[in-house]
């Protein structure tokens, strides 16, 4: 029997037609708190507000979005609401 190296692996991958619409993330700083996008797809991020190597799978999961405007528009949403220091 011969192997079956023609048949290639990849091809068959449900996941590769994904490739435009990319899940974004949000996640929250495990240093100083502070939120920011990742893609599903990386591992670690670099905090914009102190710079700390954020490793993604440690990192909380505040929202999940089908893309990155749909994570802006709810990163947006977040920020106003922690605007409120005195919030219940
Ligand atoms: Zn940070």
């Amino acid at each position: 029997m011969l192997p079956a190296i023609l048949i290639n692996p990849f091809v068959e991958k449900p996941f590769g037609r994904q490739t435009e619409m990319k899940q974004t993330i949000i996640i929250k700083c495990t240093k100083c708190g502070g939120l920011m996008m990742a893609t599903k797809t990386q591992k670690t991020k670099i905090c914009p507000y102190c710079g700390a190597h954020v490793n993604l799978e440690k990192a909380v999961k505040v929202a999940a979005a089908k893309d990155s405007f749909e994570a802006s528009t709810i990163l947006r949403k977040l920020k106003s609401e922690q605007g409120f220091p005195s919030r219940t």
